[in-house]
């Protein structure tokens, strides 16, 4: 059976998707935001090692469906009670969508609410693969601007608009739109009101807020690698209630769901 490479499995949430939650964070992502908080995740899909007080860690464990489905299997009281169900994330899930799909679809089967965070950097094949199997995409959106991003954080906004396009069409599943509040990056002015009109187009009625916060900044040093966000404050409640107000302006209910 299919493994995959996970990096860390977490019980009991109550953010990334509704009610209590299983997440299962899956290694490798091919983006580089400067202000990611799981570094560790980055870069290809096979193990890799930090040093955590003076210890050598490895990151990253080869697992199978069935395995993943014992681990969520121990909490599906919590989701029937609760509304809540799995969540793949990552890293991007859709580095590894033929194991993503298998687990999925064995979810399903079960019963299991399902969803994906996702920041749709892959051609859309990925996302038509698995997409039977998704109750909710919660679907990054990052910098808007073509060249920024793609200077930025390597992705390009043109094919996270076909991905974004392909899943609304999917009238089965709901997608919500994530927007990190990352300083210098995703708050400024234009970069809001260019996704505000990326989402009245689409008549997008909800998106979940992530304000920045340095808790992964450690994580960098276990890893060796520099961290250029260690001296950006994280907002006050005042300027996330600004950039919530310029949303609800045009009817778009801007929630906060945990942090990025
Ligand atoms: S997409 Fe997510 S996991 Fe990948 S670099 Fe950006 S913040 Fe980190």
């Amino acid at each position: 059976m299919k493994q995959g490479l996970i990096f860390n499995i977490q019980r009991y949430s109550v953010h990334d998707g509704g009610g209590i939650r299983t997440l299962i964070f899956l290694k490798g992502c091919p983006l580089r935001c400067p202000w990611c908080s799981n570094p560790e995740s980055r870069k290809k899909v096979e193990p890799t090692t930090w040093i955590k007080n003076g210890r050598t860690e490895k990151i990253g464990d080869w697992r199978s469906v069935d395995e993943i489905l014992d681990e969520v299997l121990k909490d599906e009281i919590f989701y029937r009670t609760s509304g809540g169900g799995v969540t793949l994330s990552g890293g991007e899930v859709l580095l590894q969508s033929e194991f993503a799909g298998e687990c999925l679809k064995e979810l399903k089967k079960l019963g299991i609410h399902t969803a994906i965070e996702t920041t749709g950097c892959f051609p859309v094949e990925r996302l038509k693969e698995i997409t039977p199997y998704i109750d909710q995409v919660l679907f990054d959106l990052k910098i808007m601007e073509q060249s920024e991003a793609q200077r930025i954080i390597g992705i390009d906004p043109e094919r996270v608009r076909e991905n974004f396009d392909y899943l609304l069409k999917q009238k089965q599943l709901q997608v919500i739109p994530r927007i990190p509040l990352i300083p210098g990056y995703t708050t400024s002015e234009a970069n809001i009101q260019r996704m505000i009109e990326f989402l009245t187009v689409r008549q997008i009625k909800e998106v979940h807020l992530l304000p920045f916060h340095q808790y992964g900044s450690s994580k960098y040093d276990y890893l060796g690698w520099e961290y250029t966000m260690r001296d950006v404050e994280t907002l006050s409640q005042n300027e996330i209630s600004e950039i919530q107000d310029k949303f609800e302006a045009v009817n778009i209910a801007a929630n906060i769901d945990g942090l990025e």
